[in-house]
């Protein structure tokens, strides 16, 4: 017998552009995410805090598949992220990820680390791609810049030229994992204004961050995580008010 279709073979803007349900993860016999769930829609700017340890990364790269689940249900769009056939490639088209860690190919000018993925994954026409990369360049407020390598960049230059190589891929979704937190603190804000401005263009974001004010201005809806749980969540005007979990109204006293 066949087994039953579980995702809908066609996704239309109103259905949620991630799920997530019941996830769980553990890792050995250490259970990291027990039972996470929740919906994302196109456009929304979720902000996912917490303690350190409380899974937050594990959370985000589950949804990249970077980790895969113990169990439960990840959808991207119609792609069923835990599946064992999944499409790597055609979820990374669709999720674009940016880590605290930039990365970037230290002997690659910025202009060459913003090109790579569509010339050499998605192999696309070099020319295209490169004038795409500079628009992206731009974008991220980096023009004049192209020809400069990962080295000759501040910390928070180098998280731009980051941002724009995952946006090369024309994600419908973009994970940021903790971006700003190796930055230095004058090099922060200028990550945030991109990141702003990519929400604001409508660009459908998760982020993991411990930037409360700029969490409290950007998102639409803040999930506090503890223990592998969401305990609370809300959009910003109750959550940072009226948090009703004693684990969250302490761990804002500490942060906020
Ligand atoms: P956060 O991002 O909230 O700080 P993480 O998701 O990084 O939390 O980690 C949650 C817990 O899972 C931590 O105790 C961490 O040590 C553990 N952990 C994360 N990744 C692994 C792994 N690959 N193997 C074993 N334990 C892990
Ligand atoms: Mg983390």
């Amino acid at each position: 017998m066949a087994a039953p279709t579980v995702s809908p073979p066609v996704w239309t803007p109103d259905q949620p552009i991630v799920q997530l349900i019941d996830v769980h993860k553990s890792f050995g016999s250490f259970e990291v995410l027990k039972g996470v769930s929740f919906d994302v829609k196109k456009g929304e700017v979720i902000c996912i805090i917490g303690p350190s340890g409380s899974g937050k990364s594990t959370l985000i790269r589950c949804i990249n598949a970077l980790v895969p689940v113990s169990s439960g249900t990840i959808r991207v769009e119609n792609i069923e992220v835990a599946d064992p056939k999944l499409d790597k490639l055609a979820l990374r088209r669709k999720v674009g990820m940016v880590f605290q860690q930039y990365n970037l190919f230290p002997h690659k000018t910025a202009l060459q680390n913003v090109m790579m993925a569509p010339i050499h994954v998605l192999g696309q026409d070099k020319r295209e791609v490169e004038e795409r990369a500079r628009d992206l360049l731009k974008k991220v407020r980096l023009s004049g810049k192209e020809g400069s390598y990962p080295g000759e960049l501040s910390g928070g230059q180098q998280q731009r030229v980051a941002i724009a190589r995952s946006l090369a891929m024309r994600p419908d979704v973009m994970l940021f994992d903790e971006v700003t937190a190796a930055l230095d603190p004058e090099t922060v804000k200028e990550v945030l204004v991109t990141i702003r401005e990519l929400a604001e263009e409508g660009m459908t974001c998760l982020l993991v961050t411990h930037e409360m004010n700029f969490a409290r201005d950007i998102a639409d809806h803040i999930y506090f995580t503890d223990r592998g749980v969401i305990v609370e969540h809300g959009p910003p005007a109750t959550f940072f008010t009226a948090a009703s979990d004693p684990r969250t109204r302490e761990f804002l006293s500490q942060v906020l």
